[in-house]
């Protein structure tokens, strides 16, 4: 933990950046842009590292919303990573609580990636300040990172090398609690089947017609079957892209599914790529169609640092709980209304809420916004989800937190997230990750010890194994 004069000037050095910094979140929340699309976003926040000094590279890894910008020098290399994509069909009205879509098929920060971004970036912006003002050695780095959201950009940021002197990283996302994130995420590996069949009257023809759409169903109904022969804490899910089309008299010549295997280590994913490719084989067969497999992209499992986290843990402790007022309370409980109690009690269960450091207060259903912080057990635990931060685990240590942005019971990927994403509670729980963020890279900066205790566990856990990227070489980002 910095020294305490040095945590309350970041501290206040970030709260003075308050007004630059939840506009620039609000600004990444209006342009709402889909992975790989985000130039507005990238180009906003390009900018604020210009004029703090930074210099930034673009075009990382071939994408062109990707970029670090860089403050300082030699070593220690200290990492930032933001995000800024948003997600099709989330478009949600700010501040309401009910669904009300700013537009038809629109797009919506439904991750809040626009705060996750911008409060790194603020992380980034004051801790090389802080580091020149007191002339501390080191580097700071902010990486902008596209396509979290099915996109895996960071993954191809790793594969060309873009970590590769980084010290340790550090990232945050909102949820609806305050801690620190301990997870062992899922390994994902996304893949398109493309069945390609032959066309015919449905009628007067069907027998010299093959149908693409029917290969699609038998291998969806295969996997079903397959999923009792699974390893446990496998997920798999499919969406068809492609039915063919809208004529039920045609028999459908091209169909296609998109497949997201899941698992807990990448071997296991990839072992269990390779069945669902048998089965897609074995619909190929039967319906007398072609497969074609094309891989999209994918995410190494998540390599937790409990050495980085207990920093992160005792920062949190250090600055307390998050401000909010009366107002936030209210606006969360009407939010909070449209779950479930079932939903809320399964947030709650998610997120393994047990004790608090600030309160005996027991949380449960009749918590609206998580004023603690959640006690931390050191020990990390399971959680269904993937990240492309996971690729970055691999490569060099790798820590983060939660900061409470959003209504207890909110789930990701809701219109609720959207409705939330330009809050003051929001952007009180964006401040608040800035400052952890900033102290904890401090801490890796100024010491040495923290970093090699840092490295020894992430050694260890990678067990003597190199990092292989999930990515065959040829594949590009976003090229479906
Ligand atoms: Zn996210």
């Amino acid at each position: 933990m910095p020294d305490k004069s040095s945590l309350l000037s970041l501290a206040a050095a970030i709260d003075a950046l308050a007004p630059q910094f939840t506009a620039l979140s609000d600004q990444i929340w209006d342009f709402a842009e889909l992975k790989f699309d985000e130039h507005r976003s990238s180009a906003l926040l390009i900018g604020i590292l210009e004029q703090n000094g930074f210099a930034v590279r673009k075009n990382v890894a071939d994408m062109e919303t990707a970029f670090i910008g860089e403050f300082g020098s030699g070593k220690p290399v200290i990492a930032f990573l933001g995000e800024f994509d948003a997600l099709a069909g989330m478009s949600q009205v700010a501040g309401v609580d009910a669904p009300a879509p700013l537009s038809t098929d629109g797009t919506g920060h439904g991750c809040g990636h626009n705060l996750l971004g911008a409060g790194s970036l603020l992380a980034a912006i004051s801790l090389a300040k802080h580091m020149h003002a007191e002339g501390l050695p080191g580097t700071v780095r902010y990486y902008g990172c596209p396509g979290e959201e099915g996109g895996s950009g960071k993954t191809f940021m790793v594969r060309a090398g873009a970590f590769d002197d980084v010290d340790a990283a550090l990232t945050w996302h909102p949820a609806p609690f305050n801690g620190v994130r301990s997870t062992n995420n899922l390994a994902v590996l996304e893949t398109y089947y493309r069945f390609k069949g032959v066309a015919a009257h449905a009628a007067n023809s069907a027998h010299l017609g093959r149908s693409a759409l029917d290969a699609v169903e038998l291998m969806n109904v295969g996997v079903n079957f397959l999923r009792e022969h699974m390893p446990q804490d496998c997920r798999v899910h499919y969406a068809i892209t492609d039915a063919g089309g809208r004529a039920a008299n045609v028999v459908q010549a091209k169909a296609e599914v998109l497949y997201l295997i899941r698992a807990p280590e990448m071997a296991q994913a990839l072992a269990l790529a390779e069945r669902v490719g048998k089965v897609a084989q074995g619909a190929a067969t039967m319906t007398e169609t072609e497969v074609e497999t094309i891989f999209d992209t994918a995410s190494t499992n998540l390599l937790p640092n409990l050495t980085i986290e207990n920093a992160i843990h005792d920062n949190m402790v250090a600055l307390g709980p998050v401000p909010f007022d009366a107002d936030d309370i209210a606006f969360a409980r009407k939010i909070q209304a449209t779950f479930t109690d079932e939903a809320v009690k399964s947030s709650i269960r998610l997120y393994q809420i047990k004790g608090d450091v600030f309160s005996d207060e027991k949380i449960d259903g009749s918590t609206a916004l998580h004023l603690g912080l959640r006690a931390f057990e050191g020990q990390s635990h399971f959680r269904a989800g993937s990240t492309d931060v996971g690729d970055v685990s691999r490569v060099t240590p790798t820590a983060q937190c939660w900061a409470p942005a959003w209504a207890i019971g909110t789930n990701p990927h809701t219109w609720q997230v959207v409705a939330q994403g330009r809050s003051p509670a929001a952007h009180k729980a964006m401040l608040h990750a800035a400052k952890v963020l900033a102290a904890t890279g401090l801490d890796l900066a100024t010491s040495e010890t923290l970093r090699i205790k840092a490295r020894a566990e992430w050694a260890d856990k990678m067990d003597g194994q190199s990092y292989v990227c999930p990515i065959p070489a040829d594949v590009k980002p976003g090229q479906h």
